[in-house]
């Protein structure tokens, strides 16, 4: 087994952002990209951000075993985290680097163990969560209420997770990732 590093929080508290950070400084990363029901948003591409999939074809993909997990995030908005994905960077001897819900977190700490490293991405106060929903700019008012209301019960969830970092101010939260990635994987 390879290893892997975990990312999970509210929508918003800024996974992508640091993911993105980090993938320009660790060479050894590659990102595993989920499958979503949902509709692309903003600039996001199919097979680089996320397999966009009809509901049904997610449905039918769930049916054939062909995820590790998955979760209906959202009502009626799925997510998971193929298979082949995994296999497909292991087989490349990389990091799998995962952006994942607080359930399927947990769930991917669980298959992998030790080999996973767990972060959960705080925002510094739920003010500033809903100020970076809405500055993004790319969720409708009924999404950005639906992520909102979701993320209180999520935010309870961080002390399961083998860290926490503050994404207060960004270099600053990307530099202590770092920090704990490289202690992680021994660098
Ligand atoms: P997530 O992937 O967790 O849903 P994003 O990375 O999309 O979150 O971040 C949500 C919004 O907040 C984006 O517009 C992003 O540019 C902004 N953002 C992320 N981190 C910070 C930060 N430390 N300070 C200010 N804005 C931030
Ligand atoms: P977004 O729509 O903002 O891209 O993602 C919404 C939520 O779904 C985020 O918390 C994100 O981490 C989560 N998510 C993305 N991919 C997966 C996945 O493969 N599995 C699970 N369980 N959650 C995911």
């Amino acid at each position: 087994m390879g290893k892997a590093i975990l990312f999970s929080a509210p929508s918003g508290c800024g996974k992508t952002t640091i993911i993105g950070e980090l993938m320009q400084y660790f060479d050894c990363f590659d990102f595993s990209i989920s499958a979503t029901s949902r509709k692309p948003r903003g600039e996001e591409r199919d097979g680089v951000d996320y397999h966009f999939l009809s509901h049904d074809e997610f449905m039918r993909r769930v049916e054939a075993g062909d995820f590790l997990e998955w979760e209906e995030v959202y009502q009626g908005t799925c997510y998971g985290t193929l298979k082949s994905e995994v296999k497909r960077i292991w087989d490349s001897g990389r990091v799998i680097v995962f952006d994942v819900d607080v359930n399927g977190g947990r769930n991917i700490k669980r298959y992998f163990g030790d080999d996973a490293l767990s972060i959960f991405v705080m925002p510094p106060s739920i003010e500033v969560l809903e100020q970076r929903l809405r500055s993004r700019g790319t969720d409708s008012e009924e999404a950005i209420v639906k992520r909102l209301a979701r993320s209180a019960e999520e935010l309870k969830q961080a002390p399961l997770f083998d860290r926490t970092i503050v994404n207060d101010d960004l270099q600053r939260a990307v530099a202590e990732t770092r920090k704990v990635i490289e202690d992680f994987l021994h660098v």
